[in-house]
């Protein structure tokens, strides 16, 4: 039997080979079900990244040379690894991050699979344009990888986010210097593997598990690399935006949300009622799309807090690796006590705890735990009301028109995730028209696809993952001119 991946000492993937960081340090990852180690990893500082830049470098000519459809078979082929070791990798990031492992099999596994696959068959397909100009000329664009990229990565969905990042940087012909989150690093670790095992070569893909302020901070500042892409907190996309100065770097940022879901009186209940919790509960809320603002307009506000309450309550709680579990730990114990401080300030402005707010005792008193909690806040101005607190916590506003709902759902820094509950067309389609946000979703939440731009406005960041877009935004135009056979008259005429 080999032993499991999570069991290993983990290395940092420079170069194709699995490599000691240069200080030697690691760093313990730990199970939040109960916060013992499960593995260790080495922790990348400034002379890795030097490194896995360097070899990055030397890969670059031949992988943007390489033909489109070539690479694309790389991709396709790492899909198809990834599906064959699908339960390793299942079970590998319910046991890192605490998702239940029924989500991580049919939603975490297979959305990384697709992802990979969807690029895998862009690869050859994007291409550049010729552009009627001026007779006698010939123009068209070429579209050509940015060169070396930074990618940071967070630690709510690490698997998929490795495959939103990698998969249309590579499709493109760029290569790439990947930080994912110190305390989930061992699914984007597997990854690299299973894309040495697809083909990619050495150098193209360099996978460094290291500290933000110290990896990250200096992908972000490294004079080599031409873009960073990152998924994370406002607060870091700023610094990273000044950090990414010294030599222009593009800027790819998705951040924060405080996502409005809003239920007009006219909706189906029964479907709102459990959309509005998949939204607000799913990946124990760790997401920037999550339904967070849950506004009911008030005639049916009561109806629908009378099914919303016991449901929320009787969501089930337990450890990841339980196919019965649909709640898990939150991913740390840090984080658990952040999300938990919100009740706190929820009720320091008159808030009302309507469900949950604690954390389990019993088997789950050792883990990250953290009760489905509904609060009911006085105003859409109070702090609960705007401040992301990424985790089964949501905040329930009341709503008496749609203007006063647009008001309310446009009221915030942030502008990313947004739904709506309706069976009035003019008004769904009116309402998605004015809402300040990168996506919407109609009698839905929280759907995504590798086709479909993923991102946001405002404090939410700018760039979008996904699609073409994300392989624009992975690409640079180039336009080339050619004199067909224009006659040109001189300019100096002496
Ligand atoms: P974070 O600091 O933004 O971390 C995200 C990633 O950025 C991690 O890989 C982190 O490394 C790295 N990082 C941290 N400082 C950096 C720097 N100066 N330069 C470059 N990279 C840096 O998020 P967090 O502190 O873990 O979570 C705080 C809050 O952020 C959450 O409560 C939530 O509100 C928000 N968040 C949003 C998303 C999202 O999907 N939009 C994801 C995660 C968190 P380390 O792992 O070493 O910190
Ligand atoms: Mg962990």
């Amino acid at each position: 039997m080999p032993m499991p991946f999570s069991s290993i000492r983990h290395q940092l993937f420079i170069d194709g080979r699995f490599v000691d960081a240069e200080s030697g340090e690691t760093l313990a990852t730990l199970n939040p079900h109960d916060n013992t180690p499960i593995a260790h990893v080495a922790l990348a500082g400034k002379a890795d990244v030097d490194k896995a830049v360097a070899a990055a470098k030397r890969a670059f000519p031949a992988w943007r040379r390489m033909a489109a459809a070539d690479r694309g078979r790389i991709l396709l082929k790492l899909a198809d690894l990834i599906e064959a070791n699908g339960e390793e990798l299942a079970r590998l990031e319910s046991l890192d991050t605490g998702h239940p492992i029924r989500d991580s099999r049919r939603l975490d596994v297979p959305r990384t699979a697709a992802c990979f696959r969807y690029f895998g068959g862009m690869a050859d397909k994007f291409q550049g344009e010729t552009i009627p100009v001026e007779e006698g000329f010939l123009n068209y664009t070429l579209r050509e990888p940015v060169g070396i990229v930074g990618q940071v990565v967070p630690w709510n969905f690490p698997l998929m986010f490795t495959s939103w990042k990698m998969a249309p940087a590579l499709a493109a012909g760029n290569c790439i210097v990947m930080k994912p989150a110190e305390i989930t690093p061992l699914s984007s670790l597997r990854i690299a593997e299973l894309m040495a095992e697809a083909g990619l070569p050495p150098g193209v893909v360099n996978m460094l598990p290291g500290l933000g302020s110290v990896a990250g901070q200096y992908i972000a500042e490294h004079p080599e690399i031409a873009k960073i892409a990152f998924t994370g907190s406002t607060a870091t996309g700023r610094r990273i935006v000044q950090a990414s100065a010294g030599n222009l770097k593009k800027v790819q940022l998705e951040l924060g949300g405080k996502g409005p879901n809003i239920v007009f009186e006219d909706a189906n209940l029964q479907a709102a009622v459990n959309g509005s919790a998949w939204a607000i509960f799913h990946n124990q809320g760790q997401a920037c799309i999550a339904g967070s603002r849950l506004m009911l307009h008030e005639k049916i506000a009561d109806a629908f807090l009378e099914q919303f309450i016991p449901l929320a309550r009787s969501i089930r709680l337990g450890n990841p690796l339980d196919e019965q579990t649909e709640m898990g730990p939150l991913t740390s114990a840090q984080h658990r006590d952040r999300v938990l401080s919100y009740v706190e300030v929820a009720q320091a402005q008159g808030g009302e705890v309507l469900a949950g707010g604690g954390s389990p005792g019993g088997d789950l008193a050792q883990g990250c735990y953290v009760q489905p909690t509904v609060v009911h806040a006085r105003s859409y101005q109070d702090r609960v009301a705007q401040e992301e607190v990424f985790g089964p916590f949501v905040t329930v506003l009341t709503f008496k028109s749609d203007e006063e709902a647009m008001q309310i759902a446009n009221g915030t820094d942030y502008g990313l995730g947004s739904g709506l509950w309706t069976r009035d067309l003019q008004r769904a389609h009116k309402v998605a028209r004015d809402l300040h946000a990168g996506m919407v979703w109609i009698n839905s939440y929280k759907r995504v696809n590798p086709g479909s731009p993923f991102g946001g406005v405002g404090q939410s960041g700018y760039g979008r993952e996904m699609g073409f877009d994300a392989m624009r935004e992975y690409t640079q135009v180039k336009s080339v001119w050619v004199n067909v056979d224009a006659q040109i008259p001189p300019h100096f005429v002496r």
